[in-house]
């Protein structure tokens, strides 16, 4: 494995500081360079002059993340020219940030100073503490006279605290090249506590001159290649709209990196050196462009995803990373007939830490809804009406024995209402969670709902073969491959609402949102009734 292990160090070609030797980086220069502490303000003033100080800095927009009882993540990137490297100059510079109770900035309770590294893209990750929990607020970046827009985030409620109502959202696959955003606009107006992205928030394919808007440039293997990646599909601005709103909790999928990765093997099987070297750059940029806490700073090719929000007592998030510790796909990852290997107990979508993590998560939680927010569809589902059976590898399905060891574990221990929520397949679906898949007359222990995607496709030509095989999956309560969207879920202790919002179309940025089907949860009672 000493080829791997090489392979696990920092990024070749760039300087992949950790975010706390660059901290002591910034300390050195504040005491030894050659500039002094106020020197590096000047450098700043220095650096932004010989910018165009009328371009804005701000193209990226501003977003908030990962939410605590007393605090949040703020995000920005500086960015004159986003896609072409982001255009700032080689030096650190000085970004200011406040964070106010109101929208005009007039009541300011925190305010300080960032530094935007060169090494990573000019990108700002605040962890603002010693806020107030479950309150709003409301933040700003500035740089020399520009200014950013201000952003609308909030706290947390008291771990544990009584909770009577939550409103979020989640959404996944927002293929560029596929469609514009109006589902984002729709979304940016809902009155929403959260933003759960479940991934593929870009994808790494080649521009297509035939699409209906294109990617930039080549398919993104390099730092450069992803920075620039990420950079053109956070121009949109019904995306950034949709950050401004409220604060996100972000997992990336596979094409974040490549398509139907999994850990070190890439799609077409390239030399797993040279794919955990992508993996590496591609980890890096989508750090660079999320409201991360630096305990997710990717090292090498590692990065730490998985990890819990507790929403007081009504709701826990566990939100899943599925790719980064996954074994391969069983005999292929596309559509396949049963192969003796998907029921091998050795394939695992999380890894060993991960799973246990998860099961211990669902064991302490005093939540009333335990919600599990990940990637690829969790239930079962055959694709042939007919005798013969036909599963994604890619999905669950592929992983037959380890969503066994989490139903059967749910079924033994009964945390409160287990809720998976999904994304990946470009489609809507309701399930029942099965104690075993393997047994339809086993109880239902959970529900699933996937979510529509934010602009990616279901191939049309699968809609009517999905259709035709509902009848052979009894669990499965409601599928369409047509609509694109969001699914915003309102959680009380008594029940839980899921309104799949979909948009008549996502050529017209300007589309308006309508609620397709709803469906209910009720406390104590697993699986989902049209409402
Ligand atoms: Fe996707
Ligand atoms: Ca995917």
């Amino acid at each position: 494995m000493r080829a791997l292990s090489i392979l696990l160090s920092p990024v070749a070609g760039g300087t992949a500081l950790h975010p706390i030797d660059e901290e002591m980086n910034r300390r050195t220069f504040f005491k030894t360079g050659a500039l002094g502490g106020f020197g590096l303000i000047a450098a700043q003033s220095d650096a932004l002059s010989s910018l165009d100080v009328s371009t804005n800095p701000f193209t990226l927009g501003v977003a908030s993340g990962d939410p605590t009882p007393g605090g949040v993540v703020l995000w920005t990137r500086l960015a004159p020219d986003p896609l072409a490297g982001g255009g700032m100059p080689p030096l650190p510079i000085l970004v200011r940030w406040r964070v106010a109770e109101d929208h005009e900035l007039q009541h300011v309770v925190q305010q300080g100073m960032a530094v935007a590294w060169p090494s990573l893209a000019h990108s700002v990750h605040v962890e603002v503490e010693g806020l107030a929990a479950d309150r709003w607020y409301f933040y700003q970046f500035t740089v020399g006279d520009a200014e950013s827009p201000v952003g609308r985030t909030r706290t947390l409620p008291p771990f544990g605290a009584h909770v009577d109502r939550l409103r979020f959202a989640f959404v996944s696959c927002q293929d560029w090249q596929n469609g514009l955003y109006p589902a984002y606009r729709n979304l940016a107006q809902e009155d929403l506590d959260l933003v759960v992205h479940l991934g593929d928030y870009i994808y790494e394919y080649a521009s297509d001159p035939t699409a209906v808007r294109q990617h930039n440039g080549a398919e993104a293997r390099t730092l450069q290649g992803y920075r620039n990646r990420y950079a053109l599909y956070k121009t949109d601005p019904h995306l950034q709209a949709a950050h401004l709103a409220c604060p996100w909790l972000v997992v990336p999928d596979d094409h974040e990196v490549e398509n139907n990765y999994a850990n070190f093997i890439s799609e077409d099987n390239d030399d797993p050196g040279a794919f955990l070297l992508r993996r590496a750059a591609a980890y890096r940029a989508y750090y660079e462009h999320m409201p991360l806490r630096a305990r997710s700073f990717p090292v090498g090719a590692s990065m730490w995803l998985y990890r819990g929000l507790d929403f007081g007592d009504l709701a826990s998030f566990s939100a899943l990373d599925t790719r980064q510790y996954r074994t391969d796909q069983p005999c292929g990852d596309g559509p396949r007939l049963p192969c003796a290997a998907e029921f091998d107990p050795a394939q695992t979508m999380t890894g060993p830490e991960q799973e246990a993590w998860l099961l211990s998560r669902l064991n302490r939680s005093r939540s009333r809804w335990n919600v599990v927010a990940q990637q690829t569809m969790f239930a079962s589902f055959d694709f042939l009406s007919g005798p013969n059976a036909v599963f994604l590898m890619d999905q669950w399905d592929g992983y037959v024995a380890a969503r066994q060891r989490i139903t059967s574990f749910i079924a033994l221990r009964q945390p409160s209402n287990p809720v998976v929520i999904t994304g990946d397949i470009h489609s809507s679906w309701v399930h029942d969670l099965k104690a075993s898949f393997l047994n339809p007359a086993s109880p239902t222990v959970g529900t699933e709902f996937v979510g529509p995607s934010i602009s990616s496709d279901f191939p049309p030509v699968l809609i009517p073969l999905t259709e035709a095989a509902l009848p052979a999956n009894p669990h499965t309560i409601f599928f369409d491959g047509l609509y694109h969207g969001y699914v915003r879920c309102t959680l009380t202790p008594e029940q839980w609402i899921a309104d799949y919002r979909v948009v008549p179309t996502i050529l017209d940025a300007q589309a308006e949102a309508f609620t397709l089907r709803s469906f209910v949860v009720r406390d104590g009672e697993p699986g989902a009734i049209l409402a």
